[in-house]
């Protein structure tokens, strides 16, 4: 067994973490007011090869595994999380295009999207379905030359900025396999979005309803076969957990950083914080925390790459253990810093806020205990 990150991964983690301080951090305030990311930063991440992380190379993507992704996503968060979940998201439809979709869809989608010129967002949720996400409802019913949806999808990240949507709608039957995944481009006609939702964090990347008023869409826009596509869904999302774990953890990390350096500076009952047995003792439980919470997820990437029977239910456990460990030491991080944590120019309050959705989506932390739970009885017969 070695854990040990080999030299050409500690080179991806590396590139990602300077492209982060040197692109992301310095305008990761500004963006969050601006309620938006520049179009402009994406294909820059394009160009180091993050648009298509783990997207075979055949189809012109990095071809990377999803342990060296989740470093790309744990280095990129030290700068802004908004923005690394973000990217995350357009990994997830990339991906679904490269593996599901036609070999004429991917030769018309995937170079564009791959050199990020073009962003795309991924439409499951839906104002009367989260959770339960099978229950949805938005309809895709043939027309004479494709397809046309009618149909309401809630929180979507990026909703009215990317450039294309990855939509679960339904074909036919309740239930999971009356679903179907269609390519949805912007302006094709009867689609619109809800104005800007106003958010906790996350508010660098814009959220809105995404709406179908019998939007049409050619019949090649349909991603793979039908009633399908909640398998398509479902299948990305082991690994989305993975990245949205290694997006805690990177912005949890720099809140710890960020911390130990302000308690060396900051006076009280003239010593510096870091003199204080009881506040040393804090960091030490927060690194205890940190490097725990890092071997798990590593540990649940590599079952992923492996195809391990208990890979899914090692990504649940790891989602639902990183993120709520991030948001821990992010809070911790912020009382620590007394009132100036308080502040946005001291960079904290923004992590905690922006973690704080991570126990949230990708499958909520309690649906990650009903998949350990489930398969823990399952196991036991
Ligand atoms: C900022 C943001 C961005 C998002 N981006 C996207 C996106 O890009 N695309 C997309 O498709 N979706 C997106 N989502 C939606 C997200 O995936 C859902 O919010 C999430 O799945 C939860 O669904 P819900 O909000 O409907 O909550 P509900 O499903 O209504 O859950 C409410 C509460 O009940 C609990 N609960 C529900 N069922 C059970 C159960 N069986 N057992 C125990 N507890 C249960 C939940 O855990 C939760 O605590 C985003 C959400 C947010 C906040």
């Amino acid at each position: 067994m070695d854990f040990a990150l080999s030299e050409e991964q500690t080179a991806i983690f590396d590139m990602a973490c300077d492209f982060g301080a040197d692109h992301v951090a310095p305008h990761a305030r500004k963006w969050e007011a601006e309620g938006t990311i520049p179009k402009t930063l994406w294909p820059e991440l394009g160009a180091l090869g993050f648009g298509g992380l783990y997207v075979r190379e055949s189809s012109g993507g990095a071809g990377l595994s999803r342990l060296d992704a989740t470093l790309v996503f744990e280095a990129l968060s030290t700068a802004c999380p908004a923005v690394a979940a973000f990217l995350s998201i357009h990994n997830m439809c990339a991906k679904m295009i490269d593996a599901f979709g036609s070999d004429e869809m991917r030769a018309r989608v995937l170079p564009e999207a791959l050199s990020m010129q073009t962003v795309l967002s991924y439409c499951l949720t839906e104002p009367g379905s989260g959770s339960d996400a099978a229950a949805l409802k938005t309809r895709a019913v043939r027309s004479t030359d494709g397809w046309a949806l009618t149909g309401t999808k809630a929180f979507i990240s990026g909703g009215g900025y990317s450039d294309a949507y990855v939509v679960m709608a339904r074909t036919g039957e309740a239930g999971p396999k009356g679903i179907s995944a269609f390519l949805v481009e912007d302006g094709r006609p009867g689609l619109s979005f809800g104005g800007l939702e106003d958010k906790m964090g996350w508010r660098a990347q814009p959220t809105r309803q995404v709406q179908f008023d019998n939007c049409t869409i050619p019949a090649a826009n349909l991603l793979g076969e039908e009633g399908k596509g909640f398998r398509y869904a479902m299948a990305g999302l082991d690994g989305g957990r993975l990245n949205i774990a290694a997006c805690s953890l990177g912005a949890a990390q720099a809140a710890l950083d960020a911390t130990l350096a302000y308690m060396g500076d900051r006076q009280a009952f003239g010593q510096s914080l870091d003199r204080f047995q009881a506040l040393q003792f804090r960091l030490a439980d927060m690194e205890i925390e940190l490097q725990a919470a890092r071997t798990f997820l590593r540990q649940a990437a590599w079952k992923l790459d492996q195809g391990a029977p208990d890979a899914t239910k090692f990504c649940a456990m790891a989602k639902a253990f990183v993120t709520e460990t991030g948001s821990k030491v992010a809070d911790a991080c912020l009382q620590l810093h007394g009132g100036y944590g308080y502040l946005a120019d001291y960079g904290i309050e923004k992590i905690v806020r922006d973690l704080r959705v991570h126990q949230i989506l990708e499958g909520t932390n309690e649906i990650m205990r009903l998949i350990v739970a489930r398969q823990l009885l399952e196991a036991r017969g």
